[in-house]
Order: C-alpha cells, then sequence, then structure tokens
C-alpha cells in the first residue's frame, strides 16, 4: 500500500499573534510523519481563513510562498470554526489527491504530537479517529467546568457525542465522503461525524494553553455552540414539553377529584371547583397540543435534512 497523503486542515480567524508560532509546528509534523515513513511527502498543511480582520490571511500568503507543503483557502467572510472546518475537508475530499485529513486548531492548544498515534490507528483500520482530551488542568475552572456540563447536556438531551472530543479529528476519504452527504445548513460536526459509522477510535492528549491571542470562544458563544447542537441534533426539548403536559392533565384528574370531594363535604366556597379544575384542565391539555403540534413540526425538521438513511461499509459482490 502507497502512503497515505495527509491533509492538516486548521480554521483561522484573527489568529496573527499565534500563526507565526503553530505554522511551523504543522510543517515540522508533516516532516516527521513523513521521515517516520506513515505518511506521504505530498502532505499538506491547508489554512482555511474564516474571514479574519486581522494579518492572518497575509501571514497564510507568506507560508505558501515559502514551502510547498503550505496551503490555504480565504472564506468569503466569517462563518464560524464549523463551517470552516467543513470548507476545509471538503477542499481536501475534491482535491482527489488527499486520502486523510486531521481537522485541530491553529492555537497549539491540541498536543498535536497525538497527530503520529491518529496515523497509526488509521493504519490499523479505523476511518475515524477522536482526539480526545484527557485532563484539562490548563483551562480555567470555569471553562472546564461549562465545557464538561456541555458535553453532559449534549448527550443527556439525546445528541451523541464523545465526551471531551473537540474538533481535532482524523478522518479517511471515505468517512469525509459520507460525511458530505449530510444535508445539514446548522452544521454541528461533533454530533454528525458518529453518525456516519464504521470503524473509530481515540486518541488521548492533554489540552495545553493557548500560545498566544485570545479565545474566539467567550461563554456567549459557547451557550449559542451548545443550542445549536442540541437543537440541530434531538427533538427532546419538544418531548419535554408534551410529557410536562400530560403530567399537568394527571395532575388535574386528581384535582377534579379532591374538588369534588371537598365540594360535596361542603367546604368550598362557590366557584371554586370549576374555577380550579378547569385551570389544570386547561393547562394540560394546551400544553399536550404544543407537544403534539411541536412532535410534527420536529419530524418535519428532521426530514428536511436530508440526512443518508443508511451508509453501506461493505459489499461482498462489488469491487471497491
Ligand atoms: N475559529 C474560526 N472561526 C471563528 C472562531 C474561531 O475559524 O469564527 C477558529 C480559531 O481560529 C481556532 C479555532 O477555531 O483555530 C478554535 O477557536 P478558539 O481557540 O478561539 O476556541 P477555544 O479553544 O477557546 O474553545
Ligand atoms: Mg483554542
Amino acid at each position: 500500500m502507497s502512503k497515505p497523503i495527509l491533509w492538516i486542515v486548521i480554521p483561522c480567524y484573527n489568529e496573527e499573534q499565534v500563526l507565526p508560532i503553530t505554522a511551523p509546528m504543522f510543517l515540522e509534523k508533516i516532516h516527521s510523519l513523513t521521515a517516520q515513513g506513515l505518511v506521504s511527502d505530498k502532505s499538506r498543511v491547508l489554512f482555511v481563513n474564516d474571514g479574519s480582520r486581522d494579518k492572518t490571511w497575509e501571514l497564510i500568503q507568506g507560508f505558501a510562498a515559502q514551502d510547498e507543503h503550505y496551503i490555504g483557502i480565504s472564506q468569503s467572510r466569517n462563518r464560524g470554526h464549523q463551517n470552516a472546518v467543513l470548507a476545509g475537508l471538503m477542499e481536501a475530499l475534491h482535491s482527489d489527491s488527499c486520502d486523510i485529513t486531521i481537522s485541530i486548531d491553529c492555537d497549539g492548544q491540541d498536543d498535536i504530537n497525538a497527530m503520529d498515534e491518529m496515523v497509526k490507528k488509521y493504519l490499523d483500520g479505523a476511518e475515524v479517529v477522536y482526539g480526545v482530551r484527557s485532563k484539562r488542568d490548563t483551562d480555567t475552572f470555569f471553562k472546564r467546568f461549562t465545557a464538561e456540563s456541555f458535553y453532559r447536556l449534549m448527550n443527556w438531551m439525546g445528541a451523541e457525542v464523545v465526551f471531551n472530543h473537540a474538533d481535532y479529528r482524523l478522518m479517511s476519504r471515505r468517512a469525509l465522503q459520507n460525511l458530505e452527504s449530510f444535508g445539514e445548513v446548522n452544521l454541528f460536526l461533533r454530533g454528525v461525524v458518529p453518525m456516519i459509522g464504521y470503524k473509530t477510535d481515540k486518541v488521548y492528549y492533554e489540552r495545553a494553553e493557548r500560545f498566544a491571542g485570545e479565545s474566539k470562544y467567550p461563554l456567549k458563544k459557547m451557550l449559542a455552540f451548545a443550542m445549536e447542537g442540541i437543537t440541530s441534533l434531538s427533538v427532546k426539548p419538544i418531548r419535554f414539553i408534551t410529557s410536562t403536559g400530560f403530567v399537568i392533565f394527571v395532575i388535574n384528574l386528581l384535582m377534579l377529584i379532591y374538588s369534588l370531594v371537598r365540594y360535596f363535604m361542603g367546604a368550598t366556597i362557590p366557584g371554586w371547583t370549576s374555577l380550579a379544575v378547569s385551570v389544570w384542565a386547561i393547562g394540560g391539555l394546551q400544553l399536550l397540543a404544543i407537544g403534539v403540534v411541536g412532535e410534527y413540526i420536529g419530524k418535519i425538521y428532521l426530514e428536511t435534512k436530508h440526512r443518508p438513511k443508511y451508509i453501506v461499509e461493505t459489499y461482498l459482490h462489488r469491487d471497491e
């Protein structure tokens, strides 16, 4: 088997402070992987400029002029991290000269050395290899707490995500082809990639601090991101409304019995019985009705995503 061509895909948004430090590290990694005989020398470092307003794109152009291993694409405007990663992955897929991609942030927080292990796991047959943070000691307590609650909440809400895995992952050409067949506009890669299936593996690494510059993910963006993940992967919030409606409706029946008992005992003032019962009955019925309407909207929502209904891994009767 010839050596796989690796493209390292790196989204960059206003990263002029950190790129001069990390870009040479990525190139160095390609050289070392090549020297170990793990990947082909035709491997590339692909920068995706996500509409930066600083000198990021000028820097990328400079790298590309220096060494043929550096390449780049620039987006027409800022579209957010997820879309920047997808743009890079699809560029790699359509280049026809890329066998595997590894997506990674450009700030040095994800340990570049985990790539060796990732490629080895690919060579052992894994089509997707997730980079998982084993420790987050360098993150502040607040960041760690909010981030880990985020993964728990996601799973609890019915979105399957790999715990403590961000978007540092290896994907094979085949996995990318299938990723492309997902018709999502509201993209949440961490939830979609596990849906692809195939043989997957994990590589653990310690998350470091940013080498320079500031995080582009303040709390506000993280909350929006969590919301995006939940609403684009699960219709559980609608289920909550339906079940709350059901519970209130049951309470209503109990209230009915209670009020009638009180009424016949003569322990109520006129009008209380009908009022008490109707408040619960109407409340419960309304929530139930909203929930039922919601169920249908949820179905329509999932239909509009045009996700592939199945992905075949192996054909016995076809030449691949
Ligand atoms: N990023 C991007 N577009 C954005 C925001 C961020 O391409 O709109 C990139 C950013 O340059 C970095 C990665 O996404 O490479 C992760 O961002 P950051 O390090 O700020 O997030 P954190 O690690 O703090 O969660
Ligand atoms: Mg970061």
